[in-house]
């Protein structure tokens, strides 16, 4: 056979982005590089499932790589969106449902008491330095190793050659002059951040961290560390920013602050607030959130910020959130999944380490346990990309690197996660 023949729909597809769009995607990871594969396309997505160009089903472990906590095309969330079109997409005004939004998210988060949206997660953490900043009259900010908090410059940063010296950019392009404002430091230790703080506490604006790393794969804090910040962060007067992008409105209706009983100065948010929508929000006291323009002097906007549709989506997903113990179950399922996989590595005794919290978990392929970025650098992504690739054949779609956290809905069902179960233990038996 002749080699166009043997083309299916999504070769096809990468081939033709691949000439007028930079590697074929619009974010690097959905190139599926680090698991040695082709970009996938979807064509469709439906409760815990996704669909690909053939129509071949996949249980999603992806969920949007956040946002689909309900699963795909809740019902609730299909009629807002179909409402809020009818009346139109975007008006330059201000809409009754950003005012909802606001409201909601502000009963529902202990430490917000004002929130401004915008339209991306990277723009909230992005904003929430600049009003750190402004509000410390300081340039410096310490953030933490493995925490990704979208890609603005300040934030692209990694650790430095010593613990405590500047950080390194972790893109071309960024200037060392910001990146000499940044320390990176290693995620649950807080001897480091006493030392930076010791050294150069009044220079410092704001500590920012994933409460709960997400984007190095799930990653635990110890509850001292995030006492240790929150009172380092009192002492020398700085802001204690947490980025809850992903864990907001996932780990509970308050996010990681109310699990773990700390309250930041801001919170970032993003994700599941738009349900599936582009959106971002960044929030905190009303006496740093009003230093923003109009009133105050630090300039943010975005012509598409609060937008209706990804309102009405987001608010739609977060008040079926509010029902029927939603977060308990979301828990439950969370646990009987991770559980079962966890009983296949022991009874076989894989190297093997599972790390979750309530709607995401990750299995590490490293035998110890996984604390902080360091530790998931020591996996086996070899192991990962022949598992990744036995699982997807199986029918899971799964994310496509050793460092991002699956999700979990409330979409998937007992007989979705018994199913899961059972393909993870196929794929386990034949790669390892
Ligand atoms: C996804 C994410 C971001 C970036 O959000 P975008 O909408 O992709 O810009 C920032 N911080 C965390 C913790 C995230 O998970």
């Amino acid at each position: 056979m002749s080699e166009t023949l043997t083309l299916s729909h999504n070769d096809i597809l990468c081939a033709r982005a691949k000439k007028v769009i930079p590697g074929g995607v619009n974010s690097p990871v959905r190139a599926c590089l680090s698991v040695d594969s082709d970009p996938i396309y979807l064509k469709s997505a439906d409760g815990a499932y996704v669909y690909d160009m053939d129509s071949n089903p996949y249980l999603d472990y992806v969920g949007a790589f956040g946002p689909h906590v309900l699963g795909h095309r809740h019902p609730k969330t299909l009629e807002a969106l179909e409402q809020s079109l009818r009346f139109g997409t975007s008006f330059g005004a201000c809409t009754k449902t950003e005012v909802e939004m606001a409201e909601f998210i502000v009963k529902n988060v202990k430490s917000i008491e004002m929130i401004r949206m915008v339209n991306s997660g990277t723009e909230a953490t992005m904003s929430s330095i600049r009003l750190a900043r402004a509000f410390t009259g300081r340039n410096k900010i310490i953030k933490f190793e493995g925490c990704y908090h979208g890609h603005c410059d300040s934030l692209m940063v990694k650790a430095g050659s010593g613990l405590t010296t500047f950080g390194i950019a972790t893109s071309q392009g960024i200037p060392q002059v910001l990146t000499e404002l940044t320390f990176s430091l290693p995620f649950n230790e807080l001897k480091p951040v006493t030392q930076v703080m010791k050294e150069q506490g009044n220079d410092i604006a704001c500590i920012i961290l994933e409460p709960i790393i997400g984007n190095s794969g799930v990653i635990l804090p110890e509850i001292q560390f995030l006492q240790g910040l929150r009172a380092l962060a009192d002492e020398y007067k700085c802001l204690l920013i947490f980025d809850e992008v992903m864990t907001g409105f996932r780990v509970s209706l308050g996010g990681a602050q109310e699990l773990y009983n700390i309250e930041p100065d801001l919170t970032c948010l993003g994700k599941i607030i738009g349900g599936g929508l582009p959106v971002g929000a960044y929030g905190g006291k009303k006496k740093i959130m009003e230093m923003l323009s109009p009133i105050g002097s630090v300039y943010q906007a975005g012509t598409l910020s609060g937008n209706p549709l990804a309102m009405a989506a987001g608010l739609a997903q977060l008040k079926v959130m509010t029902q029927d113990n939603a977060y308990q179950v979301l828990k439950g399922k969370t646990e009987k999944l991770v559980n079962g996989i966890k009983e296949i590595i022991k009874t076989n005794n894989y190297p093997i380490t599972i790390n979750h919290t309530t709607g995401m978990f990750s299995l590490f392929f490293h035998k110890n346990e996984i604390h902080s970025y360091e530790d998931a650098l020591k996996c086996d992504t070899k192991k990962f990309t022949q598992f990744w690739k036995k699982i997807k054949e199986l029918g899971l779609f799964w994310p496509p690197s050793q460092f991002e956290a699956c999700f979990i809905s409330l979409a998937h069902s007992d007989s979705d996660i018994k199913k899961t179960i059972s393909i993870i233990e196929t794929a386990l038996n034949s790669i390892m």
